[in-house]
């Protein structure tokens, strides 16, 4: 029989074979099968992490909880599945309301379905499950215990609320400081509402502070309480300060131009609700989540004729004033136009916000590049001089002959941002943001970790991540345990001997010395190897023949054409039915545990594959070998759809 080695799949034409013609010459199956003496590996049951999961930088459970939705793995005695997939989302990560609206999933690039027709629809099923909870009024159990320890949690971002949750959860008094008067970060202060509907995102956040978290909203660290403070009053402290501080355009005439502003300053005037309208034409540098939304709240706005200079947009933009609402009423479509560096179809930005913000009006200029700040007598901005370009590697190389002018009354930096930690030197890399090593710790300061855009701006998930991870090693150094071990594969994992322990069904202690082999025994989950931490399963450990194709359900979304666009801040995703869901679930090819399908049951010749009796039942513990019948054949291998058997026992 051919070996592992050989095991491809064979995609081409979609037949899913895993063996080439001519890839094995076994000679006469009766050999093989029924007297192979010299085949002496039987099944072992190895648990793998899927590829979805080590995809999400908050290391999601995701088969985990699709398996939950679609009925695989049951709840806890008295807990409807929508609840019990709430809280196995909310092992790695508390926002799957505002997750499930926003993250651009890097876990459906991921998904081993792929090589079927498409991913699964996993943002949109954390959607769902992250309304329903809401809805429910689904909370959070509180810790056991106190502590007694003290934590300091500097940004109430997504990585400082994740930080604040996860240590909570383990007990310890949490005091969340932030600057600005409302918790959120840039879940806030940047995304608009349309993307990130508040009460949803206010939900989620005072979720986590019903666990006891003490705010103090309005405080600013390095300014109203010094890092010495933090550093004496508290046993350990999680910075997650964000990216506050825009860049500008590296071209001539930018700096200190008054109508050139960056990008989440105007968005923060916008969510602050100072700025109702811009005043004339809108040019937004970028090309990636910030400047969309830019452009796409400045088309919502609309353009109003300046009645007086204070009506001008950098005024309220860079000032606290706000816009004299009755003053605004008299809207136009304004001209937004968003350019880039990159060719549209490689801007950072997701490819669904570009087609909404194109669709919604906005010009997307892509291949284009800045050169000069045109500026009138009054010292104004009154256009911006670019050319086309290339691009070689992340630099632009200007075409030359292609400058051209694009006239604005407002342009808007939204390249990137770093730390605003002037007042935190302490911290201060050199560059504008926070050293991490792989246990989020500040390196050489022992007490004080870091997350989230602070230490590499990214996503959501990422921040949420880093909070998680920082959490578990603040646990680990109060307990005075060693910090720094990671598992190579940093997710949340499903645990067997928790899900036993639910059921009542936990192995029984360890009878001591002398005892050999696990067949019989109780104190042992037989045969049975968890590398999750280690190891992530790919396509090719899949049976992908076994799964017919089945279409992806998609959201449905309200379209919102640039006619009807002014005003419009209505959300755009409708979420999924319950139903949809549930089909949604039913597509995950459970990639690394077993789903139950019967296939090894059916297929062994040797009947020595079989089911767990039912009530020692629970996932992941349902089927078994009889290795005194098992004759190594490894047909119940090659037939598991999950890759959950691999023929190791006897090795
Ligand atoms: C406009 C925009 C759109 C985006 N869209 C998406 C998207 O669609 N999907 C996605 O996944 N990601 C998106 N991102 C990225 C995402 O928002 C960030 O990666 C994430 O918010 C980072 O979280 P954080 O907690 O590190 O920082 P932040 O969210 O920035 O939070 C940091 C908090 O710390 C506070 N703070 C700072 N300094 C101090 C101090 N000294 N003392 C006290 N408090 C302080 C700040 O006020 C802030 O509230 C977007 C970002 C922007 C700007
Ligand atoms: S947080 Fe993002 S990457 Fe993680 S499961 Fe949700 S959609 Fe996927
Ligand atoms: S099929 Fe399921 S388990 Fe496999 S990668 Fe996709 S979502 Fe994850």
């Amino acid at each position: 029989m051919a070996g592992k080695a050989a095991a491809k799949i064979i995609t081409e034409g979609k037949n899913y074979r895993r063996y080439k013609d001519g890839d094995a010459t076994p000679g006469t199956w009766g050999e093989v099968i029924f007297q192979a003496g010299w085949s002496h590996k039987c099944p072992t049951y190895i648990l793998r992490t899927p590829p979805c999961s080590a995809s999400c930088p908050s290391g999601h459970d995701i088969r985990g909880w699709l398996d939950i939705i679609r009925g695989i793995e049951k709840p806890a005695a008295g807990v409807v599945w929508q609840e019990y997939a709430f809280r196995r989302m909310a092992e790695s990560n508390p926002f799957p309301a505002i997750m499930g609206r926003v993250c651009p999933a890097p876990c459906e690039q991921g998904c081993n379905r792929n090589a079927v027709e498409e991913h699964v629809g996993i943002n949109s099923v954390e959607h769902f499950i992250g309304d329903w909870a809401i809805e429910n009024n689904v909370a959070f159990a509180k810790p056991e215990s106190e502590t007694g320890r003290r934590i300091a949690v500097i940004g109430g971002g997504p990585a400082g609320l994740a930080a604040a949750y996860f240590l909570r959860r383990r007990g310890h008094a949490v005091t969340l400081f932030e600057a600005n008067a409302q918790l959120g970060g840039f879940m806030r202060y940047g995304i608009p509402e349309y993307r990130a509907p508040r009460a949803k995102l206010d939900a989620e956040i005072q979720r986590i502070l019903d666990l006891g978290v003490t705010v103090k909203t309005n405080c600013r660290i390095g300014r109203d309480v010094s890092f010495a403070e933090i550093d004496r009053d508290f046993d350990a402290a999680f910075w997650g300060v964000g990216t506050h501080s825009g860049r500008g355009l590296p071209v001539p005439g930018w700096k200190g131009t008054p109508n050139c502003v960056a990008g989440i300053s105007f968005l923060k005037a916008f969510n602050e609700g100072r700025l109702q309208a811009v005043t004339g034409r809108i040019i937004v540098v970028g090309g990636g989540d910030t400047s969309i939304d830019v452009a796409s709240v400045a088309r919502r706005l609309g353009h109003i004729e300046s009645v007086s200079s204070q009506d001008r947009v950098e005024h309220i933009i860079l000032g606290d004033t706000a816009h004299d609402v009755a003053g605004t009423v008299q809207r136009q479509g304004c001209h937004a136009v968003l350019t880039s560096l990159f060719p549209v179809n490689q801007m950072f930005a997701a490819k669904r916000e570009i087609d909404d913000a194109t669709r919604e009006g906005v010009e997307i200029m892509g291949g284009v590049m800045p050169l000069e700040v045109l500026k009138g007598p009054d010292g104004r901005a009154t256009g911006l001089k670019m050319c086309h370009c290339k691009m070689d590697g992340q630099n632009p190389v200007p075409v030359g002959g292609s400058e051209f002018v694009l006239e604005a009354d407002l342009i808007v930096s939204a390249i990137g941002q770093t730390g605003d930690i002037e007042d935190l030197p302490e911290l201060d890399n050199g560059r504008g943001f926070i050293n991490a090593d792989r246990s989020m710790r500040i390196p050489g300061k022992t007490k004080h970790f870091v997350g989230g855009d602070v230490v590499r701006p990214h996503l959501l998930t990422t921040a949420v991540g880093h909070g998680r991870i920082a959490a578990a090693s603040i646990d680990d150094f109060l307990g005075g345990h060693d910090v720094g071990k990671r598992p190579k594969v940093d997710v949340h994992q499903f645990n067997l001997l928790n899900k036993l322990r639910e059921a009542n069904l936990e192995p029984e202690p360890y009878p001591g010395a002398g005892v050999r082999g696990t067949a019989e025994a109780k104190f042992a989950i037989h045969n049975f190897d968890d590398r999750a931490s280690a190891e992530v399963i790919p396509q090719d450990g899949l049976f992908l023949g076994h799964f017919t194709e089945n279409p992806r359900r998609h959201r449905g979304e309200h379209h919102i054409d640039a006619e009807v666009v002014i005003g419009n801040f209505e959300e755009r995703l409708i979420p999924l039915t319950e139903a949809d869901v549930v089909n949604e679930a039913k597509r995950c090819m459970s990639c690394g545990l077993c789903f139950e399908c019967d296939n090894c049951v059916v297929f062994c010749p040797q009947t020595a594959v079989q089911r767990v009796a039912k009530k020692e039942r629970t996932v992941g513990r349902y089927v078994y070998t009889e290795y005194s019948k098992c004759v190594g054949c490894h047909i119940c291998y090659d037939v598991c759809p999950t890759g959950y058997i691999q023929m190791g026992m006897g090795e």
